[in-house]
C-alpha cells in the first residue's frame, strides 16, 4: 500500500501516533470435526474442571495486573471474565451436554459458548453486545487448556501501532497494551471494550476499519491520525513533518483538556453552567464522572427494555435507577421515560407497523397508551428517588392535554407508593422534552405544568426542518444550524425563563462548544451531551463573558441561512481562542 492511499475506522480515542506496525493474529483454535464422542465421561468432566482452575488462576493474574493499570471504573471491564466462570447455570449447560451426548469437554464448551456468544451478539446493545467478545475469548482459552496448547512468548510492542482484528480486554492487558504508540482494529465501535481501554490509557486509535489486518503489513511504518479519522501506510517523509506539528499541538490541548476537569463551567464574568452527561445504561456513569459531568441531563431510559424478550419490571427497574442516583450523588439525573418508536422498535410491545414511525407511535404516546408501562416506570422511579436527586422527563410532548395526563398518573402512583408506607422524595421536578414544534409554538402553556424544559435539537431539527434525521439521501439537508431551529431553541427557552423556570439543552447541539455558547447566550443552564464532550465545552466556556455571548446570540437570530450561522460560529470561535 502506498501512502496516498489511506484507510479510515471510527476514532475510538484521539490523537497521533506514528510507529512501526506489529500485526497481531491470534488465529482461533479449530476443532477438528467426527472427533466429538468420549469414551469416558466421568475423566472429560475431571479434564474440564482442570482446565477451568487453570483459567480462573490466569484471569486473576490479568485482572492483577489491570488494577495496577486501570482505575476502578475501567477495572470493571475484567469482571465479566470472572461472572462467566462463575456461571453455574452456563457450566451446567456444559456438562449436561457433555453427559448427555457423551462429547468430549473441549466441543461442549465450544458448543454452549459459541451458542451464547451468538445470542448475545445479535443484540443491538453496544454493551451487552461486547460481551459477546468475552465469551469467545474465554472458550478460546478454555479449549487451549484443554487441548495442551501452549502460548508462544508475548511480543515486545514497546512504540508499535498494533494492528488486530479485534482484542479481548485479557489480551490488551497481556499484550501490555499501554506500551504501545497506537491501536488499529478491522472490529468494534467506540463503545466496544478496546475503544474503553484505549481511552483509558490515551493511546490513539481508530477501531472498526474493516481491513487494516489486510492492508497492513508487519513491520509497516503507519501514521495514524485519529483526530482526522486517517491512516497512512508507509507515509512520504513530507506527510510525517507535517503531522508531527499536529501531534505536539494536539498532546497539549489534551493536557490543558484534562486540567479542565475539575474546573468550574462558568464565564468570566461568574455566570455558572451545569455541564451534565447523555447516557444510556447506568454502567456509563464513571466513565462520565471521570470528565467532570456535574450530573446526568439525559437518562435514555428505552435501552433497559430494548433486546431482551421481557420487559423489565418495577424491581429491575428500581435497581437500575437507584443505581444512578446513588452513583451520581449529589448530582441530579434527569430520566427520561421510555421513548420507543420512530427508530427505536421494542417487537415485545407489539406496536402496529407503521408507514410514517416518527410522526407515529413514539415517545409519550406509547407510554400513554399502556399506562401500565408508565404505572411501573413512574412507581420504579419516586421509589428510587429516596436514594439521591431525581428529576423526571418525559419525550415528544406535543399537546397540555399530554402533560396534563402524565402528571395525573404520577400523581396518582405517589399517593399509591405512600398508601403502601414507602420513602419516597416530597418532591421530584417534572419536565418534557422540546422537541417537537407544536411544544415551541405552546411553550408558555406547557411551562405552566412543569418545572424545566430540556430541549432535544435531534429530534426539534428534523420536525423542524422536515427531514429525516437517520436519512443519509438527505443528510445535507439536516441543518441544527438553520435559523428556523435556532429561533426555535430561543423560544422555547425564553419561555421557561419568562415563567420562572429554568431550561436546558440535551440533544447533540448541545455538546458543540460552538453552538453550546449560543445556547447559552440564549438563556439556556444546563447543557448535557455525550461525556466525551464535555471538556471541549467547557474550556470554550470559561473564556467568554455571557454578555457577550447574549450579544453573539442576538446576531445569530438574525441570520438567514444555516451558513451565515456558521459563519458567525467561527468569528465567535476566532474571537475566544484569538487565533
Ligand atoms: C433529541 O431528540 O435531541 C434527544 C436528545 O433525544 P433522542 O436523540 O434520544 O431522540
Ligand atoms: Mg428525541
Amino acid at each position: 500500500m502506498t501512502s496516498t492511499e489511506c484507510i479510515q475506522g471510527t476514532i475510538a480515542s484521539q490523537g497521533y501516533a506514528y510507529g512501526q506496525a506489529f500485526l497481531w493474529r491470534e488465529g482461533p483454535v479449530r476443532l477438528k470435526p467426527g472427533a466429538e464422542k468420549a469414551t469416558d465421561c466421568s475423566h472429560e468432566v475431571k479434564r474440564l474442571n482442570q482446565a477451568l482452575a487453570t483459567v480462573r488462576r490466569h484471569i486473576q493474574d490479568v485482572q492483577d495486573k489491570a488494577e495496577t493499570l486501570f482505575d476502578e471504573a475501567t477495572q470493571a471491564l475484567f469482571e465479566s471474565y470472572q461472572m462467566l466462570l462463575d456461571d453455574e447455570e452456563l457450566l451446567e449447560t456444559i456438562t449436561d451436554l457433555m453427559e448427555r451426548e457423551s462429547i468430549r469437554a473441549e466441543y461442549a464448551v465450544h458448543r454452549v459458548m459459541e451458542d451464547h456468544a451468538r445470542a448475545i451478539s445479535l443484540l443491538d446493545n453496544p454493551y451487552l453486545k461486547e460481551r459477546a467478545t468475552d465469551i469467545r475469548d474465554l472458550s478460546q482459552r478454555i479449549l487451549k487448556e484443554l487441548l495442551g496448547i501452549v502460548p508462544g512468548p508475548l511480543p515486545d510492542l514497546t512504540d508499535r501501532i498494533l494492528v488486530a482484528e479485534d482484542l479481548s480486554p485479557a489480551q490488551s492487558v497481556q499484550l501490555n497494551l499501554h506500551t504501545l504508540q497506537g491501536l488499529l482494529t478491522d472490529l468494534g465501535g467506540t463503545t466496544s471494550h478496546t475503544s474503553i481501554l484505549a481511552r483509558a490509557l490515551n493511546i490513539p486509535a481508530i477501531v472498526g476499519t474493516r481491513h487494516a489486518t489486510r492492508m497492513i503489513q508487519n513491520s509497516d511504518w503507519v501514521l495514524m491520525d485519529a483526530v482526522s479519522n486517517r491512516v497512512y501506510v508507509n507515509p512520504d517523509p513530507e506527510l510525517v513533518q507535517l503531522y508531527e506539528a499536529s501531534r505536539a499541538r494536539h498532546q497539549e490541548e489534551h493536557k490543558r483538556l484534562a486540567e479542565l476537569v475539575h474546573v468550574p463551567a462558568q464565564t468570566l464574568d461568574g455566570h455558572a453552567i451545569t455541564l451534565a452527561a447523555n447516557i444510556g445504561l447506568p454502567e456509563e456513569i464513571p466513565a462520565a464522572c471521570k470528565t467532570g459531568a456535574q450530573g446526568i441531563g439525559l437518562f435514555r431510559t428505552e435501552f433497559l427494555f430494548m433486546n431482551r424478550s421481557n420487559l423489565p419490571d418495577e424491581e429491575e427497574q428500581f435497581a437500575t435507577y437507584r443505581s444512578a442516583l446513588v452513583q451520581m450523588h449529589p448530582h441530579a439525573v434527569i430520566v427520561r421515560t421510555m421513548d420507543v418508536g420512530g427508530d427505536k422498535d421494542l417487537p415485545h410491545l407489539g406496536l402496529p407497523k407503521e408507514d410514517n414511525p416518527f410522526l407515529g407511535l413514539r415517545g409519550i404516546r406509547v407510554s400513554l397508551r399502556r399506562p401500565e408501562l408508565l404505572r411501573t416506570q413512574f412507581r420504579a422511579l419516586l421509589r428510587a428517588s429516596a436514594y439521591g436527586s431525581l428529576k423526571i422527563m418525559c419525550p415528544m410532548i406535543a399537546t397540555v392535554e399530554e402533560i396534563i395526563e402524565v402528571r395525573s398518573v404520577l400523581q396518582d402512583v405517589r399517593e399509591e407508593l405512600t398508601a403502601e408506607g414507602i420513602s419516597i422524595a416530597s418532591h421530584v421536578d417534572l419536565g418534557i422534552m422540546i422537541e417537537t414544534p407544536a411544544s415551541v409554538m405552546l411553550a408558555h402553556q406547557l411551562i405552566r405544568y412543569v418545572d424545566f424544559f430540556s430541549i432535544g435539537t435531534n429530534d426539534l431539527t428534523q420536525y423542524t426542518l422536515a427531514v429525516d434525521r437517520g436519512n443519509i439521501e438527505i443528510r445535507d439537508l439536516y441543518q441544527p444550524y438553520a435559523p428556523a431551529v435556532l429561533l426555535m431553541i430561543h423560544q422555547a427557552i425564553r419561555a421557561a425563563i419568562g415563567a420562572g423556570k429554568w431550561a436546558g439543552v440535551c440533544g447533540e447541539l448541545a455538546g458543540d462548544p460552538r453552538a453550546a455558547l449560543l445556547l447559552i447566550g440564549f438563556g439556556a443552564t444546563e447543557l448535557s451531551m455525550s461525556a466525551g464532550s464535555i471538556a471541549r465545552v467547557k474550556q470554550a466556556l470559561i473564556q467568554t463573558h455571557h454578555h457577550e455571548l447574549k450579544e453573539w446570540s442576538e446576531k445569530a437570530l438574525q441570520c438567514a441561512t444555516a451558513a451565515e450561522v456558521s459563519t458567525l460560529l467561527e468569528a465567535l470561535r476566532s474571537h475566544i481562542f484569538q487565533d
